[in-house]
């Protein structure tokens, strides 16, 4: 396998990049991945054995509609449901494999997937497809979101590439193809052009913050430019999560989303009491929880990211060492089994968030 004309670096460039993978293991199988974005290859770059997985790439943001969408787009664009969840890509490596945003083969992700998704006949037809998707649902050890019709974890495929230049298949074509194979994909709201578009998605993301859902992708038919878009209760779900652990949180992840919300409400509040309703809900996502996390610890409760997940006792345990063994610090909460399903509530514990409260509490200073 040529690794850098595959990952399209010069040979004199090859070590350079190479040096930055870093080794893994699976199953007792070892990987290199990119953690990074580097000369053009996506964070997330898997060398697998004999085959090259490329990276989910990171899709723009557009803060104004109006002007953004026609300036991103010259032809017709897909609207479709942006979830909210984690990114895993699944491959067929020998058995199918999940790997999350960073190139980590999942032990919680890869047997999920390979029980939610019939992947056998999908992959004996088409080797050499990744399906990219979203896992969603409250119970996983990433990023627990509730969805009104998902108890547990469920998966939306959104996309589907070739692994190893990382091409995509048109619009059209993956949706036939996921329907073909029964995969479950998020909905397309329209099709739109590039000049009318921006109303008719302001609708479409005005009926999706209703229904607390988080955004939207546009993308063009040929599926290769994508742009992101999202609603002022996701950016108000991000804030509140954020200033739950307010200073394991980075300052980066808070300023983006108020960023957000600032062009939004420019955008779309055209009445004082709209822009006064934003006003509340922001003011009320910062404040609330991190009042709540400062009584927590003042009370000397343990704060955290909380999560649950439920499988086999196997991939249970594998997940939880999975995450320990990437220094992460984790209290169970509760552990029992239900239909032959370990379900586990753990907290990964923030230790910077405790520490910092706990310091300010006792009455220390700040320099600011
Ligand atoms: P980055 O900024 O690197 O893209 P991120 O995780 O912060 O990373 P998000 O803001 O969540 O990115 O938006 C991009 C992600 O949205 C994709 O990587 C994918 O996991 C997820 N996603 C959910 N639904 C869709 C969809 N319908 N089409 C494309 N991506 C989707
Ligand atoms: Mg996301």
């Amino acid at each position: 396998m040529d690794v850098p004309a595959l990952l399209g670096v010069p040979p004199d460039e090859a070590d350079a990049l190479l040096e930055h993978f870093e080794r893994d293991t699976f199953q007792g199988t070892t990987y290199r991945r990119l953690s990074d974005a580097r000369r053009g290859v996506e964070r997330g770059t898997v060398i697998f054995e004999d085959t090259i997985v490329r990276g989910f790439p990171s899709i723009p943001r557009v803060l104004v509609l109006e002007t953004g969408v026609p300036t991103f787009f010259s032809g017709p664009l897909a609207v479709e449901e942006k979830f909210n969840g984690y990114n895993v890509r699944i491959v067929d490596v020998g058995d199918p494999v999940a790997f999350t945003r960073g190139g980590i083969a999942c032990p919680f992700s890869t047997p999920k997937a390979r029980a939610l998704l019939d992947l056998e006949p999908f992959f004996a037809d088409h080797p050499e497809k990744m399906l990219c998707a979203e896992f969603v649902g409250p119970e996983n050890p990433y990023t627990p979101h509730e969805y009104p019709d998902i108890d547990t974890l469920d998966v939306r495929v959104f996309d589907v590439r070739d692994r190893q230049t990382g091409r995509p298949l048109p619009v059209q074509e993956r949706r036939d193809l996921l329907a073909e194979y029964d995969f479950p994909q998020p909905d397309r709201f329209a099709t739109l052009e590039p000049e009318s578009a921006p109303s008719a998605i302001r609708e479409i993301v005005d009926d999706l913050d209703d229904r607390g859902r988080e955004g939207v992708v546009m993308q063009s038919a040929d599926g290769r430019d994508l742009l992101k878009y999202t609603t002022g209760t996701q950016h108000a779900d991000d804030l509140a999560f954020a200033f739950s652990l307010p200073f394991d949180y980075g300052r980066d992840f808070s300023f983006s989303r108020l960023i957000r919300e600032g062009f939004q409400a420019v955008e779309w509040d055209e009445s004082a009491a709209d822009l006064e309703e934003r006003a509340h809900r922001l003011g009320e996502a910062l404040l609330y929880p991190m009042v709540k996390t400062i009584r927590e610890v003042e009370a000397r409760e343990l704060v955290g990211e909380r999560h649950t997940i439920r499988g086999s006792a196997e991939t249970v345990e594998a997940t939880l060492d999975h995450i320990r063994a990437q220094g992460i610090r984790l209290e169970i909460e509760a552990d029992r089994t239900v239909d032959d399903q370990r379900v586990v509530e753990f907290v990964k514990v923030t230790d910077k968030t405790r520490d910092s409260i706990e310091y300010y509490l006792e009455g220390g200073t700040i320099d600011e």
